[in-house]
């Protein structure tokens, strides 16, 4: 645990939000005593016997009276700490966060003990006065808080494992030394805020916190156990071509394989085998995904999908176990695997990350496979809308004989739009990115369709593509 501490009016929050904003979640230990005074009625009977009932709401403690006390009796302070302190340290231990923010640890030597690192955030005397005076509290509040505080913070400091950050310069002068300490912690194959736009063929979505295409398979556990020790989400990306990212991007760790067999084009993998008179895939010809995205999706077309050739898949999960699966392990069915079943949006420790498979191919002349290569390409040409950037089907389709797309023709869908996001005039089941789509655009779009559909068709869509709404939590 990183604790983030220091008096009143340092800068400790300052501080927080610049962890925040680079990826990692803070505890705010002032928050969540708040909660206990809400949710725990024992404490709010210990608060009303020490104090008078006078100290407590119902639901709460009745701050200013409380702030007032702790004023004008300094060792009223020890007291109301003796009695929140234990309950709110059990109740951070049992969170067990990376970070938290609390003016309280450095009081704890017995908590202290328990973190990793102390960050001290530390200003003047004066320069903490005036900013308690610019968030408007009055000068004798202020000089009796930073009284009752112990303004001669020395007595209070914790020396050991202790980074001190010197808040008294510019905002961005403090922001640079947090981030450098921060960077003792992000592995050098991470790096940070990277537009998914990039990485995805609908051109949509903010920045991944934290991106990496790892080189070997030590460099994914290392990655995964980055993730575990800081608690942070991560997300595998192959080609991008079934997601919709959130506008805000995402929160966590986007990994792509670009380095392994399972993030080679599945292109690649018709290509190489139609060289060799090997066939069974070849009217995926056209899918832009990856093999492993495509494995994950069961992805098909024409009548073949993936799982037709798959004789075995070997992954990996967030624990660093590989394991190898038959076909029939895998389970797969219509859009659907294994490992799309294990993938919970919440939590990814038991999701498998696919990493290689083993295909059976159907030995055919060359010229047959290329031939039929050839004219799935120029189906897709002239009935998907490939000029601008989609991800593909958005719906799935509800019932064997029935298309999504056909349905959302039929509700006079095509070519409606929402900002530059338009359901394509080509194919029904297609959304279309016409210039700056936002993913916000899109959900809304999608929304339209489901009702206009379960209204003029009574039948319910289910999406196809993986969207995403931000904060994406997925935490190992
Ligand atoms: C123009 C166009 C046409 C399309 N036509 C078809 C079609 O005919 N048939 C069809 O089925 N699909 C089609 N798609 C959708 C898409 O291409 C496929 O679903 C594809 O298989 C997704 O692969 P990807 O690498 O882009 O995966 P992504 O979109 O990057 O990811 C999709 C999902 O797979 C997971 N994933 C990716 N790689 C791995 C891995 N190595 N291990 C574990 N999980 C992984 C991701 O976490 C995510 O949940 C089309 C898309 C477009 C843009």
């Amino acid at each position: 645990m990183f604790a983030i501490t220091g008096l009143i009016g340092s800068g400790k929050s300052f501080v927080s939000s610049i962890i925040r904003e680079a990826g990692f979640e803070v505890l705010d230990a002032d928050a969540l005593a708040h909660e206990l005074y809400k949710e725990n009625a024992e404490l709010r009977k210990k608060i009303a016997q020490e104090f008078s009932d006078e100290a407590i709401t119902e639901n709460g403690v009745n701050r200013a009276y409380i702030s007032k006390l702790v004023f004008s009796e300094p060792e009223k302070l020890s007291l109301l700490e003796s009695i929140v302190y234990p309950v709110l340290l059990s109740e951070i231990e049992r969170i067990n966060p990376v970070f938290v923010e609390a003016a309280v640890l450095y009081k704890c030597p017995e908590f202290a003990e328990k973190m990793k690192e102390i960050w001290e955030v530390e200003a003047s005397e004066d320069l903490r006065k005036e900013r308690l005076l610019e968030r408007g509290l009055a000068r004798s509040d202020v000089e009796s808080r930073m009284r009752v505080q112990g303004v001669e913070s020395g007595e209070l400091r914790v020396e050991s494992c202790v980074e001190r950050i010197d808040n008294n310069g510019a905002r961005e002068e403090c922001r640079e030394k947090v981030l450098k300490f921060l960077e003792k912690h992000i592995p050098n194959i991470i790096r940070r805020d990277v537009s998914l736009k990039e990485h995805t063929t609908f051109k949509i979505g903010g920045n991944a916190k934290f991106f990496s295409e790892p080189n070997d398979i030590e460099e994914i556990k290392a990655l995964f156990a980055w993730c575990k020790e800081f608690k942070i989400p991560y997300f595998i990306l192959g080609k991008g071509s079934n997601v919709l990212f959130d506008d805000e991007g995402y929160r966590g760790l986007v990994i792509r394989l670009s380095k392994f067999d399972a993030g080679n084009s599945l292109h690649s993998l018709i290509q190489t085998a139609a060289n060799q008179g090997l066939g069974g895939l070849e009217k995926l010809e056209g899918i832009p995904g990856t093999i492993g995205g495509a494995i994950f999706m069961n992805a098909g077309a024409h009548g073949q999908q993936i799982s037709d050739c798959i004789k075995s898949v070997t992954s990996i999960t967030a624990n660093g176990e590989i394991k190898t699966r038959t076909k029939e392990e895998c389970e797969f069915s219509y859009r659907s695997s294994i490992f799309k079943k294990l993938s919970t949006l919440n939590s990814q420790l038991s999701t498998p990350t696919i990493l290689s498979a083993e295909f059976n191919f159907t030995p055919m002349p060359k010229e047959t496979i290329n031939k039929n290569r050839k004219e799935v390409l120029a189906w897709r040409k002239s009935k998907q809308p490939l000029q601008y950037p989609n991800a593909g089907s958005i719906f799935k389709n509800p019932a064997d004989n029935l298309s999504a797309g056909a349905l959302i023709e039929s509700c006079n869908l095509k070519g409606f739009s929402i900002g530059d996001a338009q359901i394509s005039e080509l194919h029904a089941n297609f959304i279309v990115n016409k210039g700056s789509a936002t993913a916000k655009d899109v959900k809304a779009l999608m929304e339209k369709i489901v009702q206009s559909v379960k209204e003029t068709r009574s039948v319910d869509l289910e999406p196809e593509i993986i969207v995403f709404t931000f904060p994406f939590l997925r935490t190992p």
